[in-house]
């Protein structure tokens, strides 16, 4: 089965925004087991609309178009899709009827042009779109289905999630697509090339596993791809191959596929019924802005102490400026005293984070960076030496000085 995208719009040929909606639809073809089969981008020019979609239409058998369903007179799309298809537009009357509702109810005037929005190609499949004023509608022109987004990346990630991905996944099965099953682990603490030596034997010992490595800093993600001849066989082929991985993985796996370090680390903290305060240095902040992305972090998260220079860590954290002194800031001692300082702001955990994150060294060789953990019944603390430039070392000791919340509690169980 072949799969496309079309985006359009003038910006994003200037380089003013960068096309991440193909990005989102792909990422998702992918984890239901299948691959975009190209990504096109063209302006907003009526006849090069046109064209772009005849190909499509005779070329795909599922394509999104994204972009140029707006009420403005850059906005074609809709008239390129008609065009293309050799059907005229057509008033769509709930739809109008929609669209002036929803600027009755926020008192905004309707003028003429929003009308433009609710005119779609004849035969069209229209679908309501709750995130935005352009609905979305589905053309099916010969072989094709071809789903028409509002560019706006918000709307276009509802739709694509709650419209598109449905009829992509009805229709890979329909059209005979051999059944995948794809698991993402992702990993924080070992080197790509160590998962890949890790694993190496997984291919063979499970025939019809594919493995796939991928970085986002400071995360590792390793991806097992299992085909079978039915959906069953694959989920099940890739259930023994994911067990074989985490076993060779072991606790390097924090989470697998739409988990983020971040809600792990939430998720494992809310469960101990635990809290957790931070004393950050180097970091700047950064390990408490992570655990802060989850909603309702604040049932565990107390705060943190950005205690970057030495008179902070005296003034903010307690710490005594002779040790200071004899220890120097970044050092095992004073990493552990920021720990225990930083539980005193009444959590159940402190965590602590000095090091050099470069590019300047300071008593130590740049990537130095001490983490601590302290907590009622024992304490933990641990040298490491990070690679990379200021901004790795940093997103690196942010994710340790958390992923220290993780070990803790696998001692602990
Ligand atoms: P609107 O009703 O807002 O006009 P539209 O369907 O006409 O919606 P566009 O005008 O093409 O969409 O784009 C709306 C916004 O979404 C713009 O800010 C644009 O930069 C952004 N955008 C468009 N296409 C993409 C894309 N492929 N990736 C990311 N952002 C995009
Ligand atoms: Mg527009």
């Amino acid at each position: 089965m072949r799969i496309e995208t079309l985006c359009t719009g003038d910006e994003l040929l200037t380089g003013v925004t960068v096309d991440t909606n193909s990005a989102y639809f792909a990422e998702r073809v992918f984890a239901a087991g299948a691959m975009l089969d190209r990504n096109e981008v063209i302006g907003d020019r009526m006849d090069e609309i046109v064209e772009a979609l005849r190909s499509l239409y005779s070329r795909a058998d599922f394509a999104v178009v994204s972009g140029g369903l707006g009420p403005t007179s850059d906005d074609l799309t809709a008239e390129a899709a008609a065009r293309a298809a050799d059907v005229p537009l057509e008033l769509h009357e709930p739809t109008l009827n929609r669209i002036r509702e929803r600027f009755r109810s926020r008192n905004i005037e309707f003028t003429p042009n929003n009308e433009r929005q609710a005119r779609i190609p004849r035969g069209a499949e229209v679908v309501d779109n709750p995130w935005g004023t352009a609905p979305m509608f589905v053309v099916t022109s010969g072989r094709a289905r071809v789903c028409f987004l509002p560019g706006v990346p918000r709307e276009f990630h509802k739709l694509c999630d709650s419209e598109v991905m449905p009829r992509l996944r009805a229709a890979l099965e329909k059209g005979g697509t051999p059944p995948r099953a794809v698991r993402t682990l992702k990993c924080f603490g070992i080197a790509e090339s160590h998962i890949d030596h890790q694993v190496r034997d997984i291919p063979q010992r499970f025939p019809g596993v594919r493995v796939a490595f991928r970085t986002t800093l400071p995360e590792n993600h390793l991806k097992l791809w299992a085909e079978a001849g039915t959906r069953e066989a694959a989920e099940a082929l890739l259930a023994q191959a994911e067990t074989a991985a985490r076993g060779l993985l072991g606790s390097r796996v924090f989470g697998a596929d739409e988990d983020t370090f971040s809600a792990v680390v939430g998720g494992l903290l809310r469960k101990q019924g635990a809290t957790v305060a931070l004393a950050e240095s180097c970091t700047g902040g950064l390990a408490a802005a992570i655990l802060s992305e989850t909603p309702g972090a604040s049932d565990y998260l107390v705060g943190s102490l950005v205690t970057y220079t030495p008179a902070a860590k005296t003034k903010l954290a307690g710490i005594a400026p002779d040790l200071l002194g004899r220890e120097g800031p970044v050092s095992e001692t004073v990493t552990i005293e920021l720990a225990r300082a930083a539980r005193g702001m009444g959590a159940t955990l402190g965590l602590a984070v000095t090091g050099y994150a470069g590019p300047e060294a300071g008593t130590l060789p740049v990537g130095t960076v001490f983490v601590a953990l302290d907590a009622a019944d024992r304490g933990m603390n641990r040298r490491l030496q990070l690679p990379g430039d200021r901004e790795q070392v940093r997103r690196l000791a942010a994710y340790a000085v958390l992923d220290q919340t993780r070990t803790y509690y696998r001692g602990a169980a």
